[in-house]
This record gives C-alpha cells, structure tokens and sequence, in this order.
C-alpha cells in the first residue's frame, strides 16, 4: 500500500527561522526515499484553506513582529484547527508557533499577544532583554522512542506551566532559563524550541513527525513500519555535537 503524507505549512512566507525550511526538505526527502507520496500546500493570511484535510500542519519560528502580524489570522482558524487536532492531524510547531498554542506571548516590546488558548501554558518575555541562545540538547521519549534530541535555540520568551514537556535538558536552556525541560509534546503536537532545523539532526524525530502523520489515515501503521534509512551523514553530525558537549 503507497502511503501519502498530506502537509500545510502555515505562514511559510513570515514563520521561518534559522531555517526551519529545513524541516520540509527533511520530511519530503525521508518519504519520497521511501517511496511515500509527499504533498506539500502552503497556508498564508486570508487564505481559505481547510487544515482539517491534512496530515500534518507545520508552523516555525518568527520574531515578534511576524507573530504580532499573523496572530488575527491564526485566531479566525481555532475552530478548524481544533476540529484537524480532534481528527488526529498531527501538529508540528517551532519556537514562535509553540508559543502560539498556548494562552498568550507578551513579546519584547510588553504588548501581549494572545494565543489559541489550547493548552495552559504561556510565554513571558525575558528580563533585560535577556535570550535563551545556543546549542541545546534533550533526552525525550516520543510514544516510547527514546531518543536525544539536538537542535539550537534563540528565544526570550519564558514558557512557564507546561503540563507535559517533550524531554528534559542535558545541555542548554528549554522553555525557560532554569526549566531543566524542554518543549511539549502530548500525542497531538509537537511544540519545541529547536531550530537548527530540528529535523535534520534528528532523523528519528522526523520519522516519529511521518509516523503520526500516516496514522491520520493508517491509525494501525507504525514508526518501526518504516523503511529504514542509512543516516550516515545524520549520524555523524549527532556524534560530532554529542561528543562536542561530552554526552553520551
Ligand atoms: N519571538 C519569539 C521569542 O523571541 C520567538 C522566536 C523564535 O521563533 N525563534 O521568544
């Protein structure tokens, strides 16, 4: 059977960040290898578009102003994006779109940028000007895939109350300077602070992200389903930022 893995990239124009493009080269490169058919459809302001057909709906990172310009759009779309999250399309979200989900941003400036209110948690903005900068490192457990998750994070927003993060800090920051985790993940999104792009340096991220978005159509079909793939080059770029930072 030839899968497909159907993806909307919301506000790609404005929301891409230390190039979190990346991210669908990744997705793309990964199915097609595997002979999975790969749709990609973009989703900007005032587009009419449903994202409840969709297997995976992909938001990066963007400096306040963008998500200041985006956010009326964003909220005209909650009842559609809580209907595609009710039929299990699966939600990846970088930086800036993560804090989006949550109650609200106060970005840099002070002025508050209200969220889609879908989960508790929310972003304040860093004392000073103060950012969480540089590379950081996770170990997280994505529906009993163990994996370390590498990436680079640039944010001043402090996300605070997160009920269930995506892994716990081994180096660096995470939604806050002394959160000692990183992220959230719950079944339905993944919300994480790492660019880099993230999925490049986590082939088995990127494998878990098609996973769960074949299971909109395939709830049966499984991450150890998939064709695996030789990630020399993956490999070595993990082992060289491991090695660098002395984690094993
Ligand atoms: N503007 C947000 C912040 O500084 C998000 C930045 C980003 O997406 N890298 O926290």
């Amino acid at each position: 059977m030839k899968h497909l893995v159907n993806v909307c990239w919301m506000y790609h124009d404005i929301m891409d960040l230390y190039g979190d493009k990346g991210n669908i080269m990744v997705l793309k490169k990964r199915c097609l290898d595997r002979n999975i058919e790969f749709h990609l459809d973009t989703c900007g302001i005032g587009e009419q578009k449903d994202l409840s057909q969709y297997d995976l709906i992909f938001l990066g990172g963007g400096a306040d102003k963008e998500q200041i310009s985006l956010i009326p759009d964003l909220l005209s779309r909650k009842e559609n994006i809580k209907k595609a999250m009710d039929e299990h399309t699966f939600v990846l979200l970088i930086c800036g779109g993560y804090q989006l989900f949550g109650q609200y941003y106060i970005a840099a400036d002070g002025s508050k940028i209200e969220g889609l209110k879908f989960y508790d948690y929310y972003t304040d903005t860093g004392k000073e000007g103060k950012r969480c900068i540089g590379n950081i490192i996770l170990e997280a457990d994505l529906d009993g895939l163990k994996t370390k998750i590498i990436g680079f994070e640039n944010h001043g927003g402090q996300t605070e109350n997160v009920k269930s993060p995506l892994g716990k800090v081994l180096k660096g920051y995470g939604n806050s300077f002394d959160a000692g985790y990183e992220g959230f993940y719950d079944g339905k999104i993944l919300g994480t602070y790492l660019h880099g792009p993230l999925l490049p340096k986590n082939p088995q991220v990127a494998d878990f992200v098609i996973t769960k978005a074949i299971q909109k159509r395939n709830p049966d079909f499984s991450f150890n389903d998939l064709q695996p793939l030789e990630d020399l080059f993956e490999e070595k770029a993990r082992k060289a930022l491991l090695d660098r930072f002395q984690i094993k």
